[in-house]
């Protein structure tokens, strides 16, 4: 729970509140931009909420934020904003808000499919949230994008009894049901491709599902400043080489939602996101 006596000199008065154990994941920025803002390595308040609807995207970011940094100095009802996650992006796939210090924040996803539900990597595991899954139909299948972003997988299995599935690269010390092996792209169902792309780690993986929506971990995500797609050069843990050789896999891909773990998420036509991909790697071989 957030201190407000360690509250962030930088939070504008009122009710609202940053406090010093943010660690920067940007996630309340994304949900609540009329209300947080950047101070460089760490978020704050810069307009307190006006309105209900305001109010309502600040309780959001307060329930997904991490680390819990995220105060109000009046007791705020959170109920609705807490029972709003999973929260609809495009057609049946949703933002699982809750995110988990152990992923640094990272964002996760869910597909709804009549063939079963696709958690795309780790929220955190809380009440209100797993009630809401199970209101969606459960979780068939747990698929990580990456060794990094698996937070409370266990819980999920053991509640859900879904299987998990990670690329073998990425695997060591992660238990999981199933395992991709190699580098060609894999098939797990009619709409649902695999597409290795080492970089950020050994084992990285983006997964496209029904030639619309890319779910990219943290291969690849949408700048607001530089109005297009980006790669994180300094996180490139495992080669930056690499991830520029599969950035270029992603040509042969059609997709129109970039959906990361870091970083924005971008919506563009079709031809639009190819563009950007090309300028993406354009800048990737330059640096
Ligand atoms: S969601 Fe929490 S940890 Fe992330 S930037 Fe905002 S206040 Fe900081």
């Amino acid at each position: 729970m957030a201190n407000f006596n360690r509250a962030y000199s930088e939070n504008v008065p009122g009710d609202f509140f940053v406090d010093d154990t943010c660690i920067d994941c940007d996630l309340c920025r994304q949900i609540a931009p009329s209300v947080f803002q950047d101070e460089g390595d760490h978020s704050a308040v810069y307009h307190q909420p006006g309105s209900a609807s305001e109010t309502r995207r600040a309780a959001m970011a307060l329930v997904a934020c991490p680390t819990g940094s995220i105060g109000t100095q009046h007791k705020l009802d959170i109920r609705e904003a807490a029972a709003s996650y999973p929260e609809l992006i495009d057609d049946n796939v949703y933002f699982c808000g809750y995110a988990s210090s152990s992923s640094y924040g990272a964002s996760s996803y869910i597909i709804t499919r009549p063939e079963g539900n696709v958690l795309v990597d780790s929220p955190r595991f809380a009440k209100t949230l797993v009630r809401r899954i199970e209101q969606l139909g459960g979780i068939s299948l747990m698929f990580f994008s990456h060794r990094d972003d698996v937070a409370d997988h266990q819980k999920f299995h053991e509640h859900f009894g879904c299987s998990r599935i990670i690329h073998r690269a990425d695997s060591g010390g992660i238990d999981t049901e199933r395992v991709m092996e190699g580098q060609e792209p894999i098939k797990l169902d009619k709409d649902l491709l695999v597409v290795p792309v080492p970089g950020h780690t050994r084992g990285h993986v983006v997964l496209l599902y029904k030639n619309k929506f890319l779910f990219t971990g943290d291969h690849l995500a949408w700048s607001e400043s530089r109005g297009g797609l980006i790669a994180f050069r300094d996180v490139a843990w495992y080669s930056w080489p690499e991830q520029t050789k599969s950035m270029k896999r992603l040509l042969d891909l059609e997709f129109e939602w970039v959906l990361p773990g870091h970083g924005r998420r971008a919506h563009q036509p079709r031809d639009v996101m190819r563009r950007k991909l090309i300028d993406c790697i354009t800048w990737m071989e330059g640096n």
